[in-house]
């Protein structure tokens, strides 16, 4: 009896959309800019308004899963978006959590915040302890969890357990699973187990990333946290539930991207993943997409079995307000508004394109403050 609810659970084909949400991050003024105020504010928990630059009386609303505003605590955040699919990777199902967004709008507060405001990925870690160790034992499952933690940079997947390791490939298996060979795992028993291993690792990505200029802001780091359950009576029969923590390299590439033809290669070279996700985000949103170009990218490859299908995926779209931004903020917003278009057709969108001077505006006054920090 156990046996067949469970693999009616492993097996469901129930297809799970990618629910999106947008959060805000308060106003940062520097003290020695020109403070025009937010250029984006909230309307109220699903939807937005970003001022329009062609003509500033009008606005541009979006609509999205949930939106969140610059009040929104870290705990709120956690247990509106991410919480309630934990439970699914005990399953033996797949999911993901990607922070996405121009440098600077949030992302590795959102994911990994700080001591005092513990983002995502601290709480996730802990409630999957807890949902695992809140289990009956008489379910007949034991469960063991385990983590990986690695790195895309310019297309290689690099260990961040590992750190003096080489590319690493991507495999899928007969069943479809990919893997990666040769990638470190570490079986985990407590969050402060997890801790000891992760806290030096994202420091290592730290150090490395000022050495190798700006490199936090144009690499992907992937956290991979794996539940493996294996039936007590029958030793042989197992289930793997994966859950990917993403804080994903600035989408300010992804902006350059999209509007000149010579940055448009450039761009795509420097953060092909980036690129690419944005296509398998909208070919899985739009439904109607006969293939979805998981393969063209290193991180899309990789999560070819835990984004779109039967996969819980959640994307929270970063954006700031300040003016400097509003380029940014505009692009984020219409990467993420498009995966919002997969599941609410009935929803009309004013899409308006941004005024060239403003387009080039936004992007000098952005230059300009990178090469500033750099
Ligand atoms: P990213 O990782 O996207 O480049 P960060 O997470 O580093 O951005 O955020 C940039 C700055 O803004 C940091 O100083 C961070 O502490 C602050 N910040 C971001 N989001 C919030 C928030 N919701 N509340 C308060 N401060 C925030
Ligand atoms: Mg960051």
């Amino acid at each position: 009896m156990a046996q067949r609810v469970a693999l009616s659970e492993g097996g469901n084909k129930k297809h799970s959309r990618v629910r999106v949400a947008v959060r805000l991050r308060p106003f940062l003024a520097q003290p020695d800019e020109r403070d025009d105020g937010p250029c984006v504010r909230g309307l109220d928990s699903q939807n937005l308004e970003i001022i329009n630059w062609r003509n500033a009386t009008e606005s541009v609303k979006y609509h999205f899963d949930a939106f969140y505003g610059e009040k929104t605590t870290q705990q709120e955040v956690f247990l509106s978006s991410v919480k309630p699919i934990l439970p699914h990777v005990l399953n033996g199902q797949n999911a993901s959590v990607f922070a996405y967004g121009p440098t600077g709008a949030g992302k590795t507060h959102t994911m990994l915040g700080s001591s005092e405001q513990l983002g995502v990925i601290p709480r996730a870690v802990r409630e999957v302890f807890n949902l695992v160790n809140a289990k009956d034992a008489n379910e007949g499952w034991d469960y063991k969890i385990g983590m990986s933690y690695l790195e895309i940079y310019n297309e290689k997947v690099l260990d961040l357990l590992s750190p003096n390791s080489q590319d690493l490939p991507i495999r899928e298996d007969k069943d479809k699973n990919i893997f990666i060979p040769g990638l470190t795992h570490i079986t985990i028993s407590s969050f402060s187990d997890f801790d000891s291993h992760f806290v030096p690792a994202s420091l290592n990505r730290t150090t490395a990333s000022t050495k190798l200029n700006q490199r936090s802001s144009r690499s992907h780091a992937v956290l991979l946290i794996k539940v493996v359950r294996t039936w007590r009576a029958l030793h042989h029969r197992q289930q793997t539930g994966k859950l990917y923590l993403i804080d994903l390299a600035g989408s300010e590439d992804n902006r350059r991207t999209g509007n000149q033809g010579i940055r448009l290669k450039e761009s795509g070279a420097i953060n092909l993943s980036l690129f690419t996700l944005s296509k398998v985000v909208d070919s899985l949103n739009s439904g109607t997409a006969i293939r979805v170009p998981y393969r063209d990218s290193k991180l899309t490859r990789l999560l070819q079995d835990s984004l779109g299908g039967s996969a819980h995926s959640v994307m929270i779209a970063n954006i700031a307000p300040e003016y400097k931004y509003y380029f940014d903020t505009f692009s984020a917003l219409n990467f993420a508004a498009k995966s919002k278009l997969i599941v609410n057709k009935p929803f009309t969108r004013e899409t308006v394109a941004p005024p060239v001077l403003t387009v080039k505006r936004a992007r000098e006054t952005h230059e300009a403050q990178e090469a500033g920090t750099e």
